[in-house]
């Protein structure tokens, strides 16, 4: 079998491209952590915050919490990027997520090199990576550099994306040409002779 294409922008922060994993609205709507191999799949893909990545055999055992996790950081950044209040349920099940993983700064510095700080967990397995997730929402909307965050306009997309600059405006560039595409399609229709 062909390898599951997920959606993944490779340009975003982890709990973005987590968000991303459920594809599209109503009745097109692609749920790509479906299984608990494609659960897998997908954390071997992506590494979280700190470059901490999931032991094999480890999250896709919990397919319903991951899900219950991703839906809850899709609704508050879809919050975000529509300008509008979030539900108070996705509020508390997210600072739920972060306060059930607390991390701790590990100082390490060595003769010659710069101080650096590592955040290390505090417990294991699915709790430790769905938390650094979940931190991870809370201060990409509020941190000390709080983002824009966007749904992408192209045709049929639904991504959502950080806009690091003002210029840019889709997921990616892919999506600008397949817009610029559709208007010239609809442009020559509606001059064709009928
Ligand atoms: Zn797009």
């Amino acid at each position: 079998m062909a390898a599951t294409a997920f959606p993944i922008l490779g340009t975003e922060p982890p709990v973005v491209e987590f968000a991303n994993t459920l594809y599209g609205d109503g009745d097109r709507r692609i749920d790509f952590l479906d299984t608990a191999a494609r659960i897998e799949e997908w954390f071997a893909l992506v590494p979280l915050d700190g470059g901490v990545t999931a032991p094999a055999g480890v999250m896709g055992r919990h397919g319903e919490r991951v899900r219950a996790a991703r839906d809850c950081v899709r609704a508050l950044l879809c919050a975000a990027a529509d300008g509008r209040g979030p539900g108070r349920a996705a509020v508390e099940r997210l600072n739920d997520l972060a306060a059930a993983a607390p991390t701790y700064p590990r100082l390490e510095w060595t003769p010659g090199a710069a101080p650096a700080v590592r955040r290390l967990d505090t417990v294991a397995g699915a709790p430790a990576l769905l938390g650094r997730l979940a931190s991870g929402c809370a201060e990409l909307l509020a941190g000390p550099e709080p983002v824009a965050v966007r749904r992408c306009p192209g045709p049929g997309c639904s991504m959502l994306f950080v806009r690091g600059h003002p210029r840019r405006r889709w997921c990616h560039p892919s999506c600008g040409h397949r817009d610029r595409q559709a208007r010239f399609y609809r442009r020559h229709l509606a001059r064709r002779p009928t």
